[in-house]
């Protein structure tokens, strides 16, 4: 993933004459100009700092919410100030140039490359964790020393990586990627280092269960836009407590405030439920009543023994995913489908 400089002007705009769409699209062309210049390196054409800064809160969302962990790859030349001492300044500057390109060519085009600064560049790898990110580095040290840089040879980089841990800052983050790059550089250079640890441990420790999210479908909608919100808040408050679970670190009441939500939710919908098929006089609503406090004594009991370490991942999971989705909206609330489906 890089900066895109060849965007074609936008087309087809509609204006009231020749003069104001040319108008409008010089506008348009200068602000695509300055948009790149605010998030791109001069020098050498990648993504700068100041974009990793704005997206770099989003993606740590991004792989909080979707379980994928993220990982940072830092890596500074080694002993770059001889290649400018040696071979000028302008000949350090087409190293450069010709090094972005290089490492651009051996990551992922789903992976970020930024020049952070003078001769240090930063690798965002997306759905990595430190192990992937330390088997990329590896190769990006392996192909970068190999190369053939023209007037001036080979040269080699250090690299540090780290993936995210948890709740840290970005800055908290970055801090561990750059002391791993120190410690390269302290290990005599050509060299990569990685903080064994991460999300992605954490993440892998599954008890055997391949889909830890609960995914919506359209056929759980029954067509009243109250029930269909609400059911849809349920699955988002239950893939929310199982990565709270997951990430709880071996303290399970960490997990107790996602918990406690999704069981507040469950309550209000049951009962914001029972009240709609009551005004549409819905002839199972006692036993629709009966199978809600059902599932819900069942829900305080498990929020007890989750909270006290009793109940497991696999125990809250098939819960969630069994006895309230499958059992439950997928069959019982079945029933009450006909009374709202307007499809
Ligand atoms: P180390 O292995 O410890 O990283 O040694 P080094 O010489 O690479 O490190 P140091 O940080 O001492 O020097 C970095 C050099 O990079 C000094 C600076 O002049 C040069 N530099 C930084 N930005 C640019 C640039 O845009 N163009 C050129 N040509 N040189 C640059
Ligand atoms: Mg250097
Ligand atoms: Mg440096």
């Amino acid at each position: 993933m890089t900066p895109n400089h060849n965007n074609p002007p936008p087309e087809a705009v509609q204006c009231a004459t020749p003069e104001a769409c040319a108008t409008r699209l010089e506008l348009a062309r200068r602000i695509a100009e300055l948009e790149s210049r605010v998030t791109t390196d001069a020098l050498t054409g990648l993504w700068n700092r100041a974009h990793f800064d704005q997206i770099i809160e989003k993606e740590l969302d991004r792989s909080l919410r979707h379980r994928q962990p993220l990982s940072l790859v830092l890596f500074d030349i080694d002993n770059f100030k001889r290649i400018n001492d040696d071979y000028g300044h302008q000949a350090g500057d087409r190293v450069l140039r010709e090094l972005a390109i290089v490492a651009n060519t051996a990551i992922r085009s789903s992976d970020a490359l930024f020049r952070w600064g003078g001769e240090e560049f930063v690798v965002l790898a997306m759905s990595s964790g430190y192990r992937g990110a330390g088997r990329l580095a590896e190769s990006l040290r392996g192909q970068l020393a190999s190369h053939l840089f023209p007037s001036v040879g080979s040269l080699t980089v250090s690299l540090g990586v780290a993936e995210h841990v948890d709740s840290e800052s970005a800055e908290d983050w970055f801090r561990r990627a750059d002391a791993m790059l120190y410690a390269a550089k302290s290990d005599g250079r050509n060299t990569v280092r990685i903080d064994e640890r991460g999300n992605s441990d954490l993440w892998n420790t599954g008890q055997g269960l391949p889909a830890l999210h609960l995914a919506w479908q359209e056929a759980y909608e029954c067509g009243e836009p109250t029930i269909d919100r609400e059911h849809r808040e349920l699955f988002e408050l239950s893939n929310a407590m199982i990565d709270a679970f997951m990430s709880s670190g071996g303290d399970p009441a960490r997990a107790a405030p996602a918990y406690d939500r999704l069981l507040e939710h469950i309550t209000q919908h049951f009962a914001s439920e029972e009240s709609l098929l009551e005004r549409h006089g819905y002839a199972g609503l006692e036993a629709h009543r009966r199978a809600h406090a059902g599932l819900l004594s069942r829900a305080r009991e498990l929020r007890n023994s989750v909270v006290s370490g009793g109940a497991g991942l696999g125990g809250l999971v098939e819960f969630l995913a069994g006895d309230v989705v499958a059992r439950h909206l997928f069959k019982a609330d079945r029933d009450f489908f006909p009374l709202f489906n307007t499809k």
